[in-house]
């Protein structure tokens, strides 16, 4: 039991790596409050002794509400982000502007919301762990139409280590998870939207030198790892698990 006991809660756990860390981390004994934007996607987590609750990271004034009423945690798993598809050339404003307030300015925000309970639990236990979503796809690699998207995802990268130098004596570790090409509902929607759908998924399978996608399992061990006391002297790390893509 890895987790045992720690209350930590999760953002865009309905599906994908949210979902499976929050399923992953409730089996290491873990207290997991799993939010989504889509509370139906959360409903069989609730019979799994899972708390939900929804929770659109782009709305402030539900993070205040949210954060007040789930009290100190000793995890934070900030996993919402979305995937824009196309060059600079193709960036308006508004594109910008969405992807830089769901990646970046959400986990600013429920930081900053959770950050008073997580000093207080860190002073009583000696330690509490933010986890942010980032993506070998950010200030560690390009990749062809990302440059939205691994703009914000380096962003997530600084803010991470802005809060793991401001907080390292306090007990409050923070680091970012970076994984490769994962197989989520969602990259199953960018495959099948793109103008040779098999082509797409031969293109996303050939960069990663492994041979195929990742799943959701060969990411939650790390997320279990970073948010339990095994990585107490880990923090302001940004951590790939690629399938050798940045070797
Ligand atoms: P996904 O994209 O398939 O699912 C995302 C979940 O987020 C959905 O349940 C959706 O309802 C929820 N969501 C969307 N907007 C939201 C909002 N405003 N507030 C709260 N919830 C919202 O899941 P995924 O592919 O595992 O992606 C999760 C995270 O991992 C994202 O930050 C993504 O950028 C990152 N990531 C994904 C991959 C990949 O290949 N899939 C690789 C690296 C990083």
């Amino acid at each position: 039991m890895r987790l045992k006991g720690k209350r930590i809660l999760i953002t865009a756990a309905g599906q994908g790596m949210g979902r499976a860390s929050a399923l992953a981390c409730a089996a290491e004994g873990g207290k997991i409050i799993a939010t989504d934007r889509d509370i139906a996607l959360l409903d069989d987590l609730a019979g799994q002794g899972i708390e939900i609750a929804a929770l659109d990271v782009t709305d402030p004034q539900a993070i205040t509400r949210l954060a007040d009423s789930v009290g100190p945690l000793d995890g934070l798993f900030n996993c919402a982000g979305f995937v824009h598809h196309g060059t600079i050339l193709d960036i308006s404003d508004e594109d910008w502007a969405f992807s830089m307030d769901l990646n970046v300015t959400s986990m600013l925000r429920l930081t900053r919301a959770c950050l008073p309970g997580m000093l207080t639990r860190a002073a009583d236990t000696g330690t509490a762990s933010i986890l942010n979503m980032a993506s070998m796809a950010s200030s560690i690699k390009g990749f062809p139409n990302r440059t939205a998207y691994g703009t914000t995802k380096a962003a997530v990268i600084g803010l991470t280590k802005g809060i793991a130098a401001d907080f390292v004596r306090q007990g409050i570790r923070c680091n970012a998870l970076c994984p490769g090409t994962v197989d989520t509902p969602s990259l199953r929607g960018r495959i099948a939207t793109a103008a040779d759908p098999v082509q797409a998924e031969k293109e996303f399978i050939a960069r990663q030198p492994m041979g195929r996608l990742a799943t959701v399992e060969d990411i939650t061990p790390m997320v279990i790892y970073l948010l339990s006391d095994e990585s107490r002297l880990v923090t302001g790390q940004a951590l790939l698990v690629d399938g050798g893509v940045t070797i």
